[in-house]
């Protein structure tokens, strides 16, 4: 079996000669590659370790943490969907913020921004207090801060956007480039919106790096991650300390992810319509003090993502009047949202950071972040938009009913409509 697939490599290169579409190469991804068999969709290989053929006469494989042909056909398709040179699949996404870690010299800077996944800030943070590398969190929308952090030695500038929860938008283009001039590996995680609908490397990132657990996947039963590289050095690298640290993914989440992955565009489509509808509607009512999604003219990052993204993406936070108890109140009998963390499942999910995803942030920082007690995160699904307003509806009722005496608001003027 050759793991860059007959039908993958003779779609890469008409894709060189005559622009296939992404959504093409997601699909047939590794397909037909075991010409022993002829079977359409790839074997999974589930074996942890792989026989020489003789003495001294080791195959392509010989070790699972090291190799693996189920998940070379992933980082193989993930690597084709970034544009990068070469791709290591890992365990979660964390293992592979920890992997990327392992690029820098021990006790070198890293440069990230202030309102990174709780996961990363709390890696970060860890680090930084052990002395293991220095780690600076910045507000990345303020771009004499960045110039500022970057004026000292810095190793790694971590770049996350859309933000998670707030959906702020840096401008990779920018800060890529200042990161570099100051001789910085560059890696942007793209988690929130997949290759589909946003290319750092094409934007001048060094590195790529996604919790495939999310969107990749799409379906919420497996956790994984990826980094994607843009030059051969940096991939060579990524591949030895994989395999050292082994972090490496195992091959039934492989299998899993890149069957998700063959129908990416056709969900995301959904999820995007679901998420700008919701998002005008939710921006008229009463009792939303503000609703985050870069979708919304009103946005601060709207012309940035325009410009960088192919779509708005399928996150949609806001601001609930009432804090805790309208929280409480709102999320209590949901029937198409479920209360949980994660985000990029075709089901919908709804979280509260301040209680959930960013519990781990001390109150100081999150407060800094802007991350306020009301503060919701809808993960929008590809269920029936109607069901989705009408469960939402539902929940804006139950909130308004606890609010003080008198403090429940009238509805607000229609938002106007965005699409890119
Ligand atoms: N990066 C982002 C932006 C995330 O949202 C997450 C998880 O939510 C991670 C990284 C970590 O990924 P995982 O949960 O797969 O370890």
């Amino acid at each position: 079996m050759s793991t860059d697939g007959k039908a993958s490599a003779a779609i890469s290169a008409a894709n060189d000669e005559c622009e296939v579409q992404q959504s093409t190469l997601a699909v047939r991804a590794g397909l037909e590659c075991d010409d022993h068999t002829g079977c359409v969709v790839p074997p999974i290989h589930l074996t942890s370790t792989f026989a020489f053929r003789g003495f001294g006469e080791k195959r392509a494989y010989d070790y699972t943490r090291s190799g693996n042909p189920t998940r070379d056909l992933l980082a193989n398709a993930l690597t084709e969907l970034e544009e990068g040179v070469g791709g290591v699949v890992t365990s979660t996404g964390m293992s592979a913020i920890t992997l990327v870690g392992y690029l820098i010299p021990a006790g070198a800077r890293i440069v990230a921004p202030h309102d990174c996944y709780g996961g990363t800030y709390r890696l970060f943070n860890a680090w930084n207090q052990r002395g293991e590398r220095k780690v600076d969190f910045v507000n990345f929308n303020d771009e004499a801060a960045v110039r500022e952090a970057l004026s000292r030695p810095c190793a790694l500038l971590w770049i996350e956007t859309p933000s998670n929860p707030l959906l702020r938008i840096t401008d990779i283009e920018k800060i890529a480039a200042l990161g570099r001039a100051a001789g910085a590996i560059v890696l942007v995680d793209n988690t929130f919106l997949s290759p589909a609908w946003q290319q750092p490397l094409k934007l001048g990132a060094d590195l790529v790096l996604h919790s495939t657990t999310k969107y990749l996947n799409g379906h919420s039963d497996v956790v994984g991650g990826a980094v994607v590289a843009r030059d051969k050095a940096l991939h060579e690298q990524l591949v030895w300390w994989a395999n050292c640290l082994g972090v490496t993914g195992a091959p039934f989440d492989s299998f899993l992810t890149l069957r998700g992955l063959r129908t990416l565009h056709v969900r995301l489509q959904q999820h995007a319509s679901n998420s700008l509808a919701l998002a005008q509607w939710l921006h008229t009512q009463p009792n939303v003090n503000r609703v985050y999604y870069p979708g919304l003219p009103s946005h601060p990052g709207h012309d940035v993502a325009r410009r960088q993204q192919r779509a708005f993406g399928a996150i949609v936070t806001f601001d609930l009047a009432g804090g805790h108890d309208a929280v409480r109140a709102f999320v209590s009998e949901l029937k198409c949202f479920s209360l949980a963390e994660s985000l990029g499942g075709v089901e919908s999910l709804v979280a509260h950071p301040a209680t959930m995803t960013h519990a781990a942030m001390d109150p100081v920082a999150r407060q800094k972040a802007g991350l306020v007690d009301g503060l919701l995160r809808l993960s929008v699904g590809i269920e029936a938009l109607e069901d989705l307003q009408a469960d939402l509806a539902a929940g804006l009722e139950r909130a308004a009913a606890v609010l003080p005496q008198g403090a429940a608001r009238e509805p607000k003027a229609a938002a106007a409509a965005a699409f890119c």
